[in-house]
C-alpha cells in the first residue's frame, strides 16, 4: 500500500481515533505483521505531542507455547510487576491503541488451560480496568497480517492477499478518500443524529423478528441511552474507540431478555469458530444454547461467569453499511460486528446510563447494567430483520425493516 495513504490512515488513528494529547503517554499494542506501519503510528503519536510511546508486541505462537508448557497456576498468576504496570496505567491514564492484525486461526488448538488462566488474570486486572474506564482514550484499528489475509483470499499470493486486505480495511474504515479525517467526521455526525433520534423516542423495549426464527424481546433501562461513534472521556477528550464503527448501541436491562435469537454469522472467538448457533433467554438469562459447530467454545463463552449468561449490549447496524456491502466475512469482531445487528453476552456499558459518572457500580447493576469478565458480541442481523421499539407511553415505533433503518 502507498505510503501517502498509510500516513493518512496513521493520522486518522492517532488524531481522531485515540486523539493523543500533548504530554500524554501512549501504549500501543501490535502484532509483528506491519512494523513499518507501527512506526508511522508511533511517529504520528510524537507529532501529536506524546511524551512517551511504548509498543507491546504480540505473537500468537508464544501464547500457545506458554499455554502448552506452563502449569495452570503459573499461567494464571499475575506477577507483582504486571500489577505495577496496571497501576501505572491507572496513575498516568495513557492513550491506548491496538493495531489488530491477528490470524483468526492463530490460537487454534491452544491448550484449554489458557481459557481458565485468562479468567483468573481478568479477575485480577478488572479493578484496574474499572478504574480507568471512561477516563482515558483508546482506539482499536486494523492492519493486515499475512495469515489473516490468506484466510480471506486463499487463491491470491501472500503479497496480493495483504494488499487486498489493506484495501478492504481502508475502504470499510472510510480511510481511502482524499481526506479521511473529514469523511470520518461526517460519518460520526450521521451516527450521532441516529442515536439522538432513538433517545428522543424514550424506548422501553425492543422486539426483534426474523424469518430465521429469531423472536426476541428485551427491556431497556429507564434513563438509559443509545450511543454511537465517538466517545468523550470524563475530562472531555473526544476519541473514536473503534475504527471502523457503524453501530448505534445501548446497554439493556440484563434481567429482561425473553425468547430466542439465531446467529447470522459465524463467531470467531480466540481463534476458534462457532457456527449456526442459537441462544434462548428467559428472564434475562441464557437458558439454552446450541451450535452446529463449536459447541464447547460457545459453552466457554456463556459460562465464563454467572453474569456471562446475561446480555450487556444491543447494537443496531444496517445491512447497507460498507462492511456489510463488502460482503466479506473478516473473521474479526471489529469488522464483523459492524456488518450486522448484534447482541453481546457479558459486561454492559455504564456510560449508556445518563448520569453514570455519579453512580456506584452497585447502583448501575441495580438499574440493570450487566457486569462480567466477559463481553462477546454475536451477530443476529439478517436480510429481513425487523425491530420495533415500544416507547414509555406505549407506542410501537418501527426502527428496522428488511434489515435496515426504518427512519
Ligand atoms: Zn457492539
Amino acid at each position: 500500500m502507498k505510503k501517502t495513504v498509510l500516513k493518512k490512515y496513521a493520522r486518522q488513528i492517532v488524531r481522531v481515533g485515540a486523539n493523543v494529547q500533548k504530554g500524554q503517554e501512549v501504549i500501543l499494542m501490535a502484532g509483528l505483521d506491519q512494523p513499518e506501519f507501527v512506526a508511522l503510528v508511533v511517529e504520528e503519536c510524537y507529532r501529536a505531542g506524546a511524551k512517551r510511546v511504548r509498543v507491546d508486541w504480540d505473537y500468537q505462537p508464544l501464547t500457545k507455547l506458554a499455554a502448552r508448557w506452563q502449569k495452570e497456576k503459573d499461567l494464571s498468576f499475575t506477577k507483582d510487576w504486571e500489577k505495577a504496570r496496571l497501576q501505572d496505567m491507572v496513575d498516568n491514564l495513557p492513550a491506548r491503541i491496538w493495531l489488530d492484525s491477528e490470524d483468526p486461526d492463530g490460537l487454534r488448538g491452544i491448550h484449554p488451560r489458557f481459557f481458565k488462566a485468562m479468567q483468573a488474570r481478568r479477575k485480577v486486572s478488572k479493578p484496574y480496568r474499572d478504574a480507568i474506564e471512561n477516563k482515558h482514550q483508546w482506539c482499536i484499528a486494523a492492519v493486515p497480517g499475512e495469515a489473516w489475509a490468506k484466510k480471506l483470499y486463499p487463491a491470491l499470493s501472500r503479497h496480493q492477499a495483504v494488499e487486498q486486505l489493506w484495501k478492504d480495511i481502508l475502504f470499510t474504515s472510510r480511510a481511502d478518500g482524499e481526506d479521511p479525517m473529514a469523511d470520518w467526521e461526517a460519518h460520526d455526525a450521521d451516527l450521532k443524529a441516529r442515536s439522538a433520534y432513538l433517545n428522543d423516542l424514550r424506548l422501553r423495549s425492543l422486539h426483534y423478528q426474523s424469518a430465521n426464527g429469531t423472536d426476541f424481546t428485551i427491556g431497556l433501562i429507564p434513563g438509559g441511552r443509545f450511543l454511537a461513534g465517538s466517545d468523550t472521556t470524563l475530562s472531555g477528550v473526544r476519541y473514536s474507540p473503534n475504527i471502523p464503527t457503524e453501530e448505534v448501541f445501548t446497554t439493556p436491562d440484563r434481567r429482561t431478555a425473553e425468547g430466542i435469537v439465531f446467529a447470522t454469522k459465524p463467531l470467531s472467538f480466540q481463534g476458534q469458530l462457532i457456527e449456526n448457533f442459537s441462544i434462548r433467554f428467559h428472564e434475562g438469562r441464557a437458558v439454552e444454547w446450541k451450535a452446529e459447530k463449536g459447541q464447547e467454545v460457545l459453552d466457554q463463552i456463556v459460562t465464563m461467569d454467572e453474569q456471562s449468561h446475561y446480555l450487556g449490549e444491543c447494537a443496531l447496524v444496517p445491512k447497507n453499511s460498507p462492511i456489510s456491502e463488502s460482503g466479506i466475512l473478516f473473521f474479526n469482531t471489529l469488522f464483523d460486528e459492524n456488518a450486522a445487528c448484534h447482541l453481546a453476552l457479558g459486561m454492559g456499558f455504564n456510560e449508556c446510563v445518563i448520569g453514570y459518572e455519579n453512580m456506584s457500580d452497585e447502583e448501575l447493576f441495580e438499574k440493570g447494567v450487566n457486569d462480567s469478565i466477559n463481553h462477546t458480541d454475536f451477530m443476529i442481523g439478517s436480510e429481513d430483520l425487523s425491530i420495533d421499539g415500544v416507547t414509555e407511553d406505549g407506542r410501537t415505533v418501527p426502527l428496522f425493516r428488511d434489515g435496515t433503518w426504518a427512519f
